[in-house]
């Protein structure tokens, strides 16, 4: 995938975050992905597919056990939705721009029905996707933390391929929790832990990527 360029795509150590609190830091990383992504059928569901089996697994379990498990899926699912974005855009689409590539990378998610992708580099270790009108998102569920965690797993898995090495996603703004847009910052795991330990200090994300 030369010529793909994803900020922070150079792996530095693994990532060794507390495992209680949020949000929870992918051991897909580590163990693989396992189960067969080889149907290449596509499966089209609602969005409120995904706030149902939330509400589910809330009930089944715990807040932080869903977002556990919707991460993982979301990593894992995430090989078959990088074939799909293969198929789409060439298997090879070396000498493609950054530009290019995310202009491609977006239009794939508007197609798909995930929603509208806005890409913008914030650092120079890191990088942000919004989206007024993620399909993951449930304006109505009134939570309290960003709650799009199959998102940032498959985007964690697309954009670790595209990078060739492990990146992390921090979703740090989401409409589930009454902001405007669902904000998805990623970038190498240290780069994401370094942020993700001002904003627990209580920095908002301008002040945090200032102080990066
Ligand atoms: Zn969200």
């Amino acid at each position: 995938m030369a010529g793909w360029k994803v900020p922070g795509a150079t792996p530095k150590g693994s990532l060794s975050g507390p495992s209680e609190v949020w949000p929870p830091w992918s051991e897909a990383y580590i163990g693989g992905v396992s189960g067969s992504d080889a149907d290449d059928r596509e499966l089209l569901l609602p969005p409120s597919a995904l706030a149902h089996l939330r509400r589910a697994f809330r009930k089944e379990g715990s807040a932080l056990g869903a977002v556990h498990a919707f991460h993982d899926a979301g990593f894992a699912t995430g090989a078959a939705v990088f074939e799909q974005l293969s198929r789409r855009f060439g298997p090879e689409p070396s000498g493609s721009s950054e530009t290019t590539f995310w202009r491609e990378f977006t239009a794939f998610f508007r197609a798909t029905g995930w929603g509208d992708l806005t890409h913008k580099r914030v650092h120079p270790g890191l990088a942000i996707l919004r989206s007024n009108n993620w399909s993951e998102s449930d304006p109505s569920s009134g939570d309290t933390q960003p709650g799009c965690a199959f998102t940032s797993g498959v985007l964690a898995h697309l954009l670790g391929r595209v990078a060739g090495g492990p990146i992390a996603v921090l979703e740090v703004g989401c409409r589930s929790k009454g902001d405007r847009e669902c904000s998805f910052v990623f970038g190498s795991e240290g780069a994401i832990h370094d942020l993700y330990g001002l904003l627990l200090d209580g920095a908002p994300l301008e002040t945090a990527l200032q102080r990066m």
